[in-house]
């Protein structure tokens, strides 16, 4: 894509610091860290999100996503990851252009999990599970 900036970066069109390259992926340090150390994986072809990518890259990088968590685990000494990919506007993707996160994380960091909405009770939880499992 045209005016895709991880088509650019993985392009080497617009500069980062590169983590990891081969022939389909990419990875580089976020430009705006929750730590320091957050690395993106990218496919170097553009697909949006999860939904678009093909079953092959998904796989290739979910062995990637493995490989990078260890090294950035390792490099900055980190105490625990984050996998992370947003999905959507509303799920905080900004980028679109599908792409997973890795968060190092420290004890005592100050970043919090998002707060658990329990169910009202338990029919709901129920309905809920039988709407997912009739969309597969
Ligand atoms: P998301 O909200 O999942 O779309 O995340 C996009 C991420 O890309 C954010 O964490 C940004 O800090 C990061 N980002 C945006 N532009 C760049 C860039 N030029 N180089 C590195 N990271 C970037
Ligand atoms: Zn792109």
């Amino acid at each position: 894509m045209n005016d895709c900036v991880f088509c650019k970066i993985a392009q080497g069109k617009i500069p980062a610091d590169k983590i990891y390259e081969d022939e389909k992926f990419f990875s580089f340090l976020d430009i705006n860290p929750n730590n320091p150390g957050h690395t993106l994986i990218i496919p170097k072809n553009h697909y949006e999100n999860i939904y678009s990518l093909p079953d092959e890259i998904l796989c290739d990088i979910g062995l990637l996503v493995k490989k990078i968590s260890i090294a950035v685990k390792q490099g900055v000494n980190a105490d625990g990851i984050n996998i992370i990919m947003n999905n959507d506007s509303a799920a905080g993707q900004i980028i679109p252009h599908a792409h997973f996160h890795i968060i190092p994380r420290f004890a005592d960091d100050g970043l919090h999990h998002w707060p658990g909405k329990p169910y009202p009770n338990k029919e709901e939880a129920s309905e809920i599970a039988e709407e997912i499992k009739d969309s597969f």
